[in-house]
């Protein structure tokens, strides 16, 4: 298939305002951190620095916490549900009114490709708010009994793959059911949440109801251990998740975690081939492959193998890499140096525990933080590229026999976040959905994702669903 050469197509940065340093967001408010501590931003495609953000300490946390309550108990849990339900309706519009300048900055400060943050993240962001101001005065409706009470502060850790997104899915159902917030994006992508406390502002939400916090994972560490905090909510790895379950325990503080995963994406001989690949592609290589969904190993039929491998391979000899910004880029840069360092290493231990390693031809730029599609076959269940989650993208392939076999192998993991099954047959798929022990099963298709739909894992992958109406039941006293 030969590659089309385009022209550059990027998107301006003229939309984006970035100011040369922020504060922490506290009780309606940009305030200085309270020790002076700074830590700067850089885009991962250029390594230019974005801005300078400040590094909340205890103090800060506990003034925030402090904010939160006051907001809580004097002003948003004694709302009426259809007052709430404007403001969050009206987060959306400013979400979809400001659509460009967002997914900008997201494609600045993350590195992922314009094309995703445009057209995935950021819709989806103002679906979440719009999904849940519906919800808001009609909790009551929601199968939790008849006047569902919300938790009180919930303290909110998210990561950097989809920082926007992951706030919308942990401030959304929070405010819906009468909580108020404090959340600590990741160290390496604070500004879109910075972007957002500006969006709360201008909606007039009440002061406290939502306060931005910023730091690395001391601040976070702050955050989930503060007895001011009656609900915990992460999205991260599965080794912070499980000392946070630690910290919260004895506290008894509500808690949901949505952790690592290393999804099997499984085609069956009777697949449509060329659609199995497209949900190949779009399984392992959407954003960088930084997906805890993302379908990074591939169960095949032997059968198929070389036409779905073949086909695979042209496929990814058109995936244009490079810089995040240019309309045409399909794959943008690593999010940073440490997670480009941690994908090198177990691709390198891939290829030391035997597996044959293959990449399109493709040109690195130079500056910033890149890695190529990278496809390894003769993977073994044994190989530590089939059990761990790499978070890159590397796609690691096995192969099968029988649906058993299929079974047996996607289910062996320490995970269970997702899994996408390709076979034309209907009672295959259900009979392989009622099997895996994955909290989402695609058929036919991957990475799709819903408001309305429920999202969360089994095993290591954490507890607790997103998303939906049982979205709800993570922010209410039930
Ligand atoms: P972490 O789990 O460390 O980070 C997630 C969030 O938790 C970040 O905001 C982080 O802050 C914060 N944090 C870190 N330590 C603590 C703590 N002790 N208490 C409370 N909050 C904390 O993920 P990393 O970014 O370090 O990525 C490491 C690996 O985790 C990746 O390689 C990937 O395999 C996996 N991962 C999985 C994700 C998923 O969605 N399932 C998302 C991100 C990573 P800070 O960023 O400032 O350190």
């Amino acid at each position: 298939m030969p590659k089309f050469e385009y022209a550059p197509a990027p998107e301006s940065r003229a939309v984006v305002s970035l100011r040369e340093s922020y504060g922490l967001f506290i009780d309606g408010e940009f305030t200085p951190g309270v020790d002076g501590r700074a830590f700067k931003t850089i885009s991962p495609a250029t390594e230019e620095v974005l801005a300078e953000v400040t590094e909340a300490g205890p103090a800060d946390v506990d003034r925030a916490v402090a904010a939160a309550r006051k907001a809580y108990e004097h002003t948003w849990a004694a709302m009426p549900g259809t007052a709430r339900a404007k403001y969050l309706f009206r987060i959306a519009r400013i979400v979809q009114e400001k659509a460009r300048e967002l997914a900008v900055l997201e494609s600045l400060d993350n590195g992922k490709p314009i094309r995703e943050s445009r057209d995935v993240d950021i819709p989806l962001v103002a679906a979440h708010f719009f999904y849940y101001a519906g919800w808001a005065d009609k909790l009551e409706y929601a199968g939790y009994g008849p006047a569902p009470r919300p938790v009180g502060v919930a303290g909110q850790v998210i990561p950097w793959n989809f920082p926007l997104l992951m706030l919308a899915w942990k401030i959304a159902p929070a405010l819906a059911c009468g909580n108020t917030v404090v959340l600590k994006p990741a160290e390496t992508t604070p500004l879109t949440a910075l972007a957002f406390a500006e969006i709360c502002q201008q909606a007039d939400l009440p002061p406290g109801v939502v306060n931005i916090v910023t730091g690395a994972g001391e601040t976070g560490r702050a955050l989930v251990t503060h007895p001011g905090i009656d609900k915990v909510a992460f999205t991260g790895s599965t080794e912070v998740g499980k000392e946070i379950a630690r910290a919260c325990a004895p506290a008894r503080k509500k808690l949901t975690l949505e952790l690592g995963g290393k999804a099997a994406n499984i085609v069956f001989e009777d697949a449509p081939i060329d659609q199995a690949v497209e949900g190949i592609v779009n399984g392992i290589f959407f954003n960088q492959g930084h997906v805890c969904c993302a379908g990074s190993r591939l169960l095949v039929q032997e059968s198929v193998q070389d036409e779905v491998l073949a086909a695979l391979r042209r496929r990814l000899e058109t995936l244009r890499l490079g810089d995040p910004l240019d309309k045409n880029t399909d794959v943008g840069a690593i999010n940073s140096a440490a997670q480009l360092a941690k994908i090198r290493e177990l691709s390198e231990v891939g290829e030391a525990e035997g597996a044959q390693r293959w990449s399109p031809p493709c040109d690195l730029p130079v500056k910033g933080f890149w890695f190529p599609p990278t496809v390894f076959t003769g993977v073994s269940q044994a190989h530590r590229i089939a059990r761990e989650e790499i978070f890159g993208p590397v796609l690691s392939v096995l192969t099968f026999r029988t649906p058993a076999e299929a079974l047996e192998k996607a289910n062996n993991t320490p995970y269970g976040l997702s899994a996408g099954v390709w076979t034309d047959k209907g009672s295959l798929i259900l009979w392989m959905a009622s099997r895996l022990r994955a909290g989402v099963v695609w058929a036919n298709t991957f990475n799709k994702f819903d408001p309305t739909s429920p999202f969360g894992g089994y095993k290591e992958s954490g507890y607790g669903r997103e998303g939906g109406r049982h979205g709800l039941e993570a922010y209410l006293d039930v």
